[in-house]
């Protein structure tokens, strides 16, 4: 760290904070499940532009199809994994959307979109075949990679020629985020590497893909040792804990670590509830990724003013 970028009075807490993040990046394998996190968000904010325009066109040949296009009113409310049209303009859309859904006998989250929006709002048609959660969703740009992984593998408007790469990475995905020690070996991050290059040559016709290969790749080789990292004073940068500062590195995009490790440890918190509000109550082992994370928050003392709340909940699942 050179000191001239380093030349700011770090006051206790800011201290404990910048030791903390810094010791935490010493765990090799800490750190390799925040490039492969940090490696699905780049392929999260490539996908959303071509999901976007993917989806309205398919919206638009499934209406050209369509006896009912025009915006209508009616009582028909989806739940969870059920739906049951009350009407022949919503039974018609059920019937259309199905006819497209590569695992129509499987799990469907019905409960994701309003059915009355579907003759005029795409996303409410996307949304079928996306996993449970997205019921607040406007957009693609407010969906993680698993969300949009999942639509192209259970969509046909999607033509990839073998979808087992876009599998292959919902699985590591899925991995990721049930690793409650938020670790993984530097083996499956080289094999996580592989996949992911893999998918984005599956979708080599996606200009802002292709062109984010080379940039996972170098979030992958980097090293974010001390040596690499800066230190920048940036007020506000994490939320009323007092931290005012931010670690970068090159391979980040203008992003720091502190920001990207509060976005997946966010995400992981969100796969527990999530786990919660579907299942009514916890399996032992996520129980146990309850108690973990209840640790982690607990001896990070620096990400405890952000997850404050989260502790609480997390003593709440448990009880
Ligand atoms: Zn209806």
């Amino acid at each position: 760290m050179s000191p001239d970028v380093y030349n700011i009075t770090l006051y206790d807490t800011q201290i404990m904070a910048l030791t903390s993040l810094l010791l935490r990046l010493n765990c090799a394998e800490y750190k390799n499940w925040m490039k492969a996190g940090y490696c699905l968000q780049i392929l999260q904010s490539r996908l959303q532009g071509y999901i976007d325009v993917e989806m309205q066109r398919f919206h638009r040949q499934l209406r050209q199809n369509m006896a009912a296009r025009q915006r209508h009113t009616c009582q028909c409310r989806s739940k969870g994994k059920q739906f049951q049209p009350n009407c022949a303009v919503c039974k018609e859309w059920k019937e259309h959307i199905l006819n497209h859904h590569n695992n129509k006998n499987g799990e469907i989250h019905w409960g994701n979109c309003n059915p009355s929006l579907w003759p005029t709002h795409y996303w409410e048609v996307a949304k079928v075949y996306m996993p449970r959660g997205q019921t607040n969703s406007k957009g693609p740009r407010q969906c993680d990679a698993a969300a949009l992984l999942n639509l192209i593998n259970s969509c046909d408007h999607f033509k990839v020629s073998n979808i087992t790469k876009v599998r292959e990475v919902i699985k590591c995905r899925n991995d990721l985020m049930h690793s409650s020690d938020m670790k993984v070996s530097s083996s499956w991050l080289d094999d996580f590497g592989q996949k992911i290059q893999e998918l984005i040559y599956e979708f080599r016709h996606v200009p802002s893909l292709v062109n984010e290969a080379d940039q996972i790749q170098e979030v992958l080789l980097t090293d974010w040792s001390v040596d690499n990292l800066s230190v920048y004073e940036v007020d506000g940068c994490v939320a009323d804990g007092g931290e005012n500062f931010c670690i970068r590195n090159s391979s980040l995009d203008g992003f720091s670590l502190n920001e990207l490790e509060i976005q997946l440890v966010s995400q992981l918190l969100e796969e527990l509830y999530l786990q919660k509000e579907e299942n009514g109550a916890l399996s032992e082992e996520d129980q146990d990724s309850v108690r973990k994370m209840k640790t982690f928050l607990t001896e990070n003392q620096d990400l405890l003013p952000v997850f404050q709340d989260d502790l609480k909940k997390l003593e709440h699942l448990l009880s």
